[in-house]
């Protein structure tokens, strides 16, 4: 049973966080919407301060801890909340705070503590995705082959949040093709080693605050030492499932990156509305609303549907339970659902939701990526989908 009454301390931590991207981050997001690619130099500010929950690395068959106390704040559910605070400010400013790469996440995940020294202060990004792989993240082509002392890797990775910014990159890798999901591993490349290059930034659509890259791997010789986990193929998809793992900690994260733009994007249709005279009142019978108001209701109880899927996935993840179908749930609601509420929001403030005078128009943009990126949704139903039925993945593709 998930324990959900946000308990005071974690209301802090949301007032906190609230304040900052009020004053922070929300007065400077058009701003940066309109100069893709210039790096938000405000968000130095943020240098050194963890804004996205790191996993706390565990010793070998060490179990997690059960927290005792409900009212503890777990690392997840206290992320969760900060990155909705962070995204009602602005999602793409959010994505380039220093620091709280995906990257970083997987390094603080799996990585030694030889390797923590070396990358636990620096920028990560996480290349996964390439031209002819992304939903399917198993059929990776990039290469990585042992020489002497040295990975030397060639392939390369698509739409790589943070390209630019960051100082190295979790890329992903096969050692051996012939061992499928087996052979994937992943290894840290720093900027500046020859032949690792990046290609060229991408013009988008939303988060255009965000730094989306190509880079090309030609040759590239890494230290040994670099290959995050064990470098052994072994005849089983353990290792891979593993690192799929992580993403039952980072999809209810981009969750909650939909919670905080949707409400944004709510807030400014209630204050609107307001002004027009259309005062909510939740003690009328929805019948007797104008058509405005109910959709607005409407799209508050999706928003709460989000709020509730995505809570439970990480206060699953704190206490130690497999989450693996809740956080595709919350996943698949809150991406699918913020489209539809920010697209909603802008339609109830006609001529207003499609100006650059106001935001509503920018929230529509943002809010599609969270319903692509870390797996789409038709790939969180396929994951729902196969826990429900108790079917695997070569059963149900
Ligand atoms: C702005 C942005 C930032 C990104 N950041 C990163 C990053 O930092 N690191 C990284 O590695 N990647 C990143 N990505 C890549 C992102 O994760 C992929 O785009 C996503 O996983 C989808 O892969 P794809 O684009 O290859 O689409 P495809 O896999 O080709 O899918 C195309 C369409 O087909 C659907 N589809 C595919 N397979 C199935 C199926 N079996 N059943 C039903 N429908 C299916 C998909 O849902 C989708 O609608 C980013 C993408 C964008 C746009």
């Amino acid at each position: 049973m998930a324990f959900l009454e946000p308990p005071p301390d974690l209301i802090k931590v949301r007032e906190g966080m609230h304040n900052v991207s009020a004053s922070m981050l929300r007065p400077i997001a058009r701003k940066y919407d309109e100069e893709e690619h210039t790096y938000p130099k405000e968000l130095d500010a943020f240098r050194g301060i963890q804004v996205m929950g790191r996993p706390k690395k565990k010793k070998d068959g060490e179990k997690k801890d059960k927290p005792k106390d409900p009212n503890k704040i777990g690392q997840n559910l206290g992320t969760i909340v900060t990155v909705e605070e962070m995204c009602w400010g602005d999602c793409g400013l959010m994505l380039s705070i220093p620091n709280a790469g995906l990257g970083n996440a997987a390094i603080a995940a799996v990585a030694t503590d030889e390797q923590l020294e070396r990358f636990g202060k620096k920028w990560a990004a996480m290349a996964i995705t390439e031209a002819e792989s992304g939903s399917d993240a198993g059929s990776i082509s990039t290469t990585a082959d042992l020489d002497g002392d040295s990975w030397v890797l060639n392939g390369e990775k698509i739409f790589v949040t943070c390209a630019d910014r960051c100082d190295c990159v979790v890329v992903w890798a096969t050692v051996d093709k012939e061992a499928g999901k087996a052979g994937i591993k992943s290894f840290v490349v720093e900027k500046g080693t020859p032949g690792f290059t990046l290609d060229h930034l991408e013009h988008k659509l939303g988060i255009r605050a965000s730094d989306t890259g190509t880079f090309v791997l030609n040759n590239c010789r890494i230290p040994k030492e670099n290959i995050l986990g064990s470098p052994e193929v072994k005849q089983t998809t353990e290792g891979f499932k593993g690192v799929m793992k992580t993403f039952d900690n980072t999809r209810p994260m981009v969750a909650a990156m939909s919670l905080g733009v949707a409400r944004a994007s709510l807030d400014l249709t209630r204050e609107k509305l307001e002004q027009a005279g259309e005062k909510l009142d939740y003690s009328k019978n929805p019948n007797n609303c104008s058509a405005r108001q109910k959709d607005y209701y409407m799209a508050e109880a999706t928003l709460e549907a989000m709020r509730l899927l995505t809570w439970r996935a990480a206060w699953m993840a704190d206490n130690g339970d497999f989450n693996n179908l809740e956080a595709s749930m919350s996943k698949a609601k809150a991406g699918r659902g913020g489209t539809l509420i920010t697209q909603k929001c802008s339609e109830i403030l006609g001529p207003l939701g499609l100006t650059t005078k106001e935001l509503s128009e920018k929230w529509m943009r943002d809010s599609k990526i969270l319903d692509i990126f870390e797996g789409t949704g038709q790939i969180q139903h396929l994951i729902i989908a196969r826990n429900v039925l108790k079917l695997s993945r070569s059963q149900l593709q």
